[in-house]
């Protein structure tokens, strides 16, 4: 009889012992009662025996014969039960392919796929022109077979089923074959541009790293070439055999990346992201796992994907905000990153213009290697920053006339104007102009949003929205009137400044649908559009070559934030952004309007940039005792009533001082707070824990769990705790 420990999927801090008749191997999936329920658990270890064998209860059910999860991949899984304090159970979970957490075989298995047919790769060019989607579907499957479930989701059912019906596809039940270094079938490198000189020293570097641990930082500005220098980096690599992971904060934002590994190589991309149907994961999970696939793109979660022969993981764009999961295991996947490359002795890749101060400190101190991009590549000139004074000027939807100047300027020269705006929606608030009285959304406290597209009030923290009031609830009075300047009326205010320019307006408002941003960013391309309004998304990676100005209209919100992070993710934002502008050869600048015009933190943004603003950030930091020279954690807790979430994060404090074994005690703060004070109902505090080492301080909130755990209301409130912490609304 075997003991094995196994990982079941509750939300218990804890593995369980159950027997089976023989040793079952690490990373297998089995189906073990517990309690009423048959779930399905993960092999992490066998015992040699138990203090009380008749409580163990049978395995029911051997799922694979094979391990799903690979040596590399369970030593991440107990890193990260360790490491976040969560349940060994729910990590593995949140690590495999929806399809296997439901006891689906892991193996290939017969599926349906649409593929072009020899007639559907023959037909002349017009043959389809009347039917554009049926067209776009045929493409799509002469670059490569898909799922039929795919194709169907993609296209439409239809459309599928009129180019089956024509011929031109076969739909056709298959089992797919996995070959190793498929790839190299047709693995070919496109020409490829001569690398400057500081590119040549770090894909050099690079190169020299391959088949050992080694952490570089490749900070190079906006431009300068880094996605030329992963591509020549894993060049060798690929020849060899080996895979690559990279890492991208959105794939649906960033589809050019994909396109680009896959033309200069000749090969097919494995794409990962949360658009994928749960078939097609999987298969891009079995295809990495067999090792066909040379190149892996995904988000975050791709970290998990188990890959047979990694040679190196690149994080592009490593300090934007999705690579941390903010809810359930709240996961860094750029440290994962580094936890798993040490482990498989390979190099990791931190790529970005804006690194975060974590990774610049390690760079700075030695920790990663650091390499620096300091020049636009091929020529093209940087974007020259300018802030704007808005004080005692008059504002039109939010726009100043020495703004709309400027603007009218490069767009009488044929250019495009990039106007950036914080909010999306109309405006931020609606407020009664008789009585004062804001229009609430009642479960956060927080004002609603205008939509005026929708015709709706949209609450940004819960989702919640309703029809727009013709009267004010307290006073009924029908003067309602909107604050602040949202996207949707800059794009009203711009139709009537600039009737004759014509504008698109890009948020994820108006960029639902799949492929309907790239739609977008095409006719941007071709100069369809002169006048660009949008968020955050436009800072996202795009390169807008006929962009010569940027605005942003406001960015005085970020100044005063209660978050110490803000002004990081402030300066990351405006850097980004002026990167959009002033490719190709054409200069380009940027307009700041800001109320606070003297502020030291803009100054030196827009006088020396963000590298200098970043290391001066990190003095700052260090001097006040925060990350990255502090290790944190927070526990915030809800509840409907506020008080006993005070109350249970209090107990905590208490806990979780007692348990001090160092000389230099815990700083604790709280409980207060957090930035967003209600949510959905639900009142929301946070305990603030942190200490130079990062050691004491685990063993601290290790020891005190199952005390807080055990509390009277912890049962009555929801609670969490996040290590490493990026957010603290
Ligand atoms: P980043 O990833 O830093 O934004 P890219 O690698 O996308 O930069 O490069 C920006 C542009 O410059 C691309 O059009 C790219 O093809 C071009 N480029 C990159 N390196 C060179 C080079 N050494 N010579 C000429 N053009 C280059
Ligand atoms: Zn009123
Ligand atoms: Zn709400």
């Amino acid at each position: 009889m075997a003991y094995i420990e196994v990982a079941v999927p509750v939300p218990l801090r804890q593995n369980f012992t159950y027997s089976n008749d023989e040793a079952l191997q690490v990373g297998v999936r089995v189906k073990v009662p517990f309690g009423p329920r048959s779930l399905v658990g993960i092999v992490v270890g066998q015992l040699d025996d138990v203090d009380n064998e008749t409580k163990v209860k049978p395995i029911s059910e051997v799922i694979d014969t094979q391990p799903v999860l690979s040596p590399t991949l369970i030593h991440l899984a107990q890193w990260l039960w360790q490491y976040y304090h969560h349940a060994p159970g729910e990590v593995i979970h949140a690590m495999l392919p929806v399809l296997l957490r439901k006891g689906e075989s892991a193996q290939a298995t017969p599926s349906l796929f649409a593929k072009a047919t020899e007639s559907g790769r023959e037909i002349v060019q017009t043959t389809l022109k009347n039917a554009p989607k049926q067209k776009a579907c045929l493409d799509a499957l002469i670059e490569q077979t898909m799922l039929a479930v795919d194709a169907r989701k993609q296209f439409s059912h239809p459309v599928v089923k009129a180019l089956a019906d024509k011929g031109l596809i076969a739909l056709e039940e298959t089992t797919p074959q996995f070959t190793e270094k498929a790839w190299l079938k047709t693995f070919s490198v496109a020409d490829k541009p001569l690398p400057d000189k500081e590119q040549a020293v770090a894909i050099a570097a690079l190169i020299q790293q391959q088949g050992r641990f080694a952490v570089s930082l490749l900070e190079g500005v906006t431009g300068s070439g880094k996605t030329e220098v992963y591509l020549q980096a894993i060049e060798p690599l690929l020849e060899a055999g080996k895979q690559v992971l990279i890492l991208v904060p959105e794939i649906g934002l960033t589809p050019q990346t994909v396109s680009r590994f896959k033309r200069r190589f000749n090969v097919d991309v494995g794409v990962l992201h949360s658009q994928l149907t749960d078939t097609a994961r999987l298969r891009v999970w079995q295809q990495a796992n067999a090792g066909e696939l040379g190149i892996i793109i995904g988000t975050r979660s791709a970290i998990f994907t188990p890959v047979k022969n990694l040679g190196m993981i690149i994080v592009d764009e490593e300090h934007d905000e999705s690579f941390k999961q903010q809810d359930g295991l709240r996961y860094h996947a750029r440290d994962l990153a580094a936890i798993r490359a040490r482990h498989e002795h390979i190099p990791l890749l931190l790529g970005s213009a804006t690194p975060s101060l974590e990774s610049l400190n390690n760079a700075l101190n030695g920790r990663y290697h650091h390499l620096q991009l300091t020049k636009r590549a091929g020529g093209a000139s940087s974007t020259h920053q300018h802030l704007l004074d808005v004080r005692d000027q008059p504002l039109d939807y939010g726009l100043s006339s020495p703004l709309l100047n400027i603007m009218r300027q490069h767009l009488n020269l044929g250019n495009q104007v990039l106007v950036f705006v914080n909010r999306r929606g109309y405006a931020p608030a609606m407020l009664c102009h008789h009585c004062g009285e804001t229009m609430q959304c009642r479960r956060c406290d927080r004002p609603y949003t205008v939509h005026i597209g929708m015709r709706r009030l949209q609450c940004h923290h819960c989702g919640a929205s309703g029809a727009i009031p013709k009267q004010c609830e307290s006073c009924h009075s029908d003067e309602l009137v909107t604050a602040g300047t949202g996207t949707e009326q800059v794009e009203q205010g711009l139709a009537r400044l600039f009737p004759n320019v014509s504008q698109v307006r890009i948020d994820s408002d108006s960029v639902r649908g799949k492929d309907k941003l790239n739609d977008i960013l095409d006719a941007v391309n071709r100069r369809e559009h002169q006048l660009l309004v949008g968020t955050q998304i436009l800072s996202k990676g795009h390169h807008f070559p006929h962009v010569t100005l940027v605005a942003v209209l406001d960015c005085d919100g970020a100044l005063f934030s209660a978050d110490f992070r803000a002004s990081e993710k402030l300066a990351q934002l405006v850097t980004q952004l002026a990167g959009r502008a002033g490719r190709a050869s054409k200069p380009g600048e940027m307009y700041l309007q800001t109320h606070n015009p003297h502020h030291p933190l803009l100054q030196d943004l827009i006088n020396n940039g963000y590298g200098h603003f970043a290391r001066l950030a990190l003095t700052e930091r260090k001097a006040a005792g925060l990350p990255p020279f502090v290790s944190q954690f927070v526990v915030r807790a809800e509840a409907q009533d506020g008080q006993l979430a005070y109350d249970f994060l209090a107990q905590c404090r208490e806990i979780i001082r007692q348990q001090g074994q160092t000389d230099v005690p815990l700083q604790i703060a709280g409980p207060f707070p957090c930035l967003i004070e209600k949510r959905q109902g639900r009142f929301r505090f946070m305990l603030v824990c942190g200490h130079e080492k990062r050691a004491p301080l685990h063993t601290q909130l290790r020891h005190a769990l199952p005390h807080m755990n055990t509390l009277l209301q912890a049962s009555k409130v929801r609670w969490s705790v996040d290590i490493d912490p990026t957010d603290f609304s």
